[in-house]
C-alpha cells in the first residue's frame, strides 16, 4: 500500500493538475491513498478572508470570497468539458463558506474554532477538483472527507490527534476501500474533534496528515511529490550549489526538519518512523528522478547540510538579583516557556544568564516576557536568522563556504552541530 502527497504547488493549475492525474495513474496498480493540499496559495487567502470578516469588513470579504472561487471555477474551466457536475460540488462548498463568514458578520463573533472552519475549504474544494478530474479519465477513485477519520483535540489551528481514534476509523473506514483497488483521495491538513468540529493540524500540515494515513494503513511506502529534486543540504535559493541527499535516516530527517528545512513538515516523520515506513520525496516536474529517501539507512553523514531559520527571535535572560543560572532558575524559566505557548529552537547558558531562542510569535513571546520581568533582566532581539550546520565537518570545503555564506549576513545566529 502506498500513500502519497501533492502540495499546493503541484495542483497550482490546470496543468499541475494533469500532471499529478498522470502521476496517481501510474501508481495506481497497488492500493494507494492520495492526500492534497490546497490549490496555490489558496490557504492563504481563506486566511486573509477569515481576518476579513473578523474586522467586520464586508465588502473586503465578499472581493477575497470572489476571486477564491474565480480562481477554482478556472481550474474547472480549464479540466473539464462536462462542468455542470463539477460546479455543483464547488458551489456548495462555496456556499458553506458564505454561511459562515455571513455569521461571523452578522454576530460580531469570531471564535477559535472559525479560523479552522474556513481554511479547510482550500483542501475540500483541491480534492474536489482533482477527484471529478480523475474521474473524468475513467480512474477508479473515490473521495475522503479526512474529517470523518482524522480525529483531534480541540487546539484549533494545531490539533493533536488522538491516535487510537484515528487508526480505527481509518483501518475501518478507509483500509477496505483502498484494498479494494480504489484509489481515495482525500485532504491534508484538516481533521475534526470527536463531536465533528473541523480541526487543522498546522500550516503546511498535509506532509503530516499523509504521514498519519501511511501510519493507520500501515503503508509499505510513502511518496512526497514536491518541486524540488529531493532533500538538498540547503536551500537552493541561498545555496546555488546545494546538492541532493540520496538516503537519509529518520533522525537526520527529524533534526533537519526541527531546524527549519522546509522541504517536509517536522512532524511527518515520527508515525512513518514507528511503523519503519519509508518515504520518497519526488520531483513531480521529474517523475523518474529517484529523489532522496528517507528510512532507516543513511549516507547523508558525510554531507554537511545547512540551514536557515528566519523571524527568530532570542531573549537574554539574567537573574535581576545576579545570582547564578542555576537549576532553580531554569526551572522557573522553562515552566514559564511552557505556559506561554512559545517553542524553543536553541537553548544555551551561561554564568548569569540564560539564552532562548523561538520562531516570531508576537502574542506568545509577549506573554513570556510579561511573565519573566518579576525576577529577571530580559534582553530581546528580533528578526535573527538561525544558522544551523548539521554534521559539520571543518577540512570540507563546503562547510567553509557555509560558514562565509553565514557572514554575509548581520542578524545571525550560528550553529554547529
Ligand atoms: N494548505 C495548507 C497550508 O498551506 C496545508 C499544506 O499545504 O500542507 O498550510
Ligand atoms: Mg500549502
Amino acid at each position: 500500500m502506498l500513500v502519497m502527497k501533492f502540495g499546493g504547488a503541484s495542483v497550482k493549475n490546470a496543468d499541475a493538475i494533469r500532471n499529478v492525474a498522470k502521476i496517481i495513474d501510474h501508481h495506481s496498480s497497488e492500493p494507494l491513498l492520495v492526500v492534497i493540499s490546497a490549490s496555490g496559495k489558496t490557504t492563504n487567502h481563506l486566511e486573509e478572508l477569515a481576518a476579513l470578516a473578523k474586522k467586520g469588513d464586508e465588502l473586503g470579504a465578499t472581493q477575497k470570497l470572489a476571486s477564491i472561487k474565480d480562481f477554482h471555477n478556472k481550474l474547472v474551466h480549464d479540466l473539464f468539458e462536462d462542468r455542470a457536475p463539477i460546479l455543483a460540488k464547488t458551489a456548495a462548498w462555496y456556499r458553506e463558506i458564505e454561511r459562515i463568514v455571513h455569521g461571523i458578520l452578522l454576530l460580531e463573533e469570531f471564535p477559535a474554532r472559525t479560523y479552522d472552519r474556513i481554511v479547510a475549504y482550500g483542501e475540500l474544494l483541491s480534492t474536489t477538483i482533482v477527484e471529478g478530474y480523475m474521474q473524468t479519465l475513467g480512474a477508479p477513485c473515490k473521495w475522503l472527507d479526512a474529517r470523518t477519520v482524522v480525529k483531534t483535540d480541540a487546539i484549533y489551528q494545531q490539533a493533536n490527534v488522538i491516535w487510537s481514534l484515528t487508526k480505527q476509523r481509518i483501518q475501518e473506514d478507509v483500509k477496505p476501500i483502498v484494498l479494494d483497488g480504489q484509489v481515495l483521495i482525500t485532504q491534508g491538513f484538516i481533521g475534526s474533534t470527536p463531536e465533528g468540529k473541523t480541526t487543522t493540524l498546522g500550516r503546511e500540515g498535509s506532509d503530516y496528515s499523509a504521514a498519519i494515513f501511511a501510519h493507520c494503513l500501515e503503508a509499505k511506502r510513502m511518496m512526497v511529490w514536491k518541486d524540488v529534486i529531493g532533500i538538498l543540504n540547503g536551500d537552493p535559493r541561498r545555496m546555488p550549489d546545494a546538492v541532493k541527499i540520496d538516503e537519509l535516516s529518520y533522525e537526520e530527517a527529524v533534526e533537519m526538519t526541527f531546524y527549519g528545512a522546509t522541504v517536509i513538515h517536522p512532524k511527518t516523520i515520527k508515525p512513518i518512523f514507528t511503523q519503519q515506513i519509508p518515504l520518497y520525496v519526488k520531483c513531480f516536474g521529474d517523475v523518474n528522478a529517484p529523489g532522496s529517501r528517507i528510512s532507516t539507512h543513511s549516507n547523508a553523514t558525510l554531507i554537511p547540510s545547512y540551514i536557515v531559520k528566519e523571524k527568530q527571535v532570542l531573549f537574554e535572560i539574567t537573574p535581576k538579583d545576579f545570582s547564578f543560572m542555576d537549576e532553580q532558575h531554569m526551572r522557573e524559566i522553562f515552566d514559564r516557556t511552557y505556559k506561554s505557548g512559545i517553542k524553543l529552537n536553541l537553548i544555551q547558558n551561561s554564568a548569569i544568564s540564560l539564552l532562548l531562542c523561538t520562531d516570531h510569535h508576537p502574542q506568545r513571546t509577549q506573554a513570556f516576557e510579561a511573565l519573566l520581568l518579576d525576577n529577571y533582566e530580559v534582553k530581546v532581539f528580533s528578526d535573527l536568522q538561525l544558522h544551523t550546520v548539521l554534521n559539520f565537518q571543518e577540512a570540507d570545503t563546503a562547510s567553509a563556504k557555509g560558514a562565509r555564506l553565514v557572514q554575509q549576513f548581520g542578524n545571525k545566529l550560528f550553529m554547529v552541530r
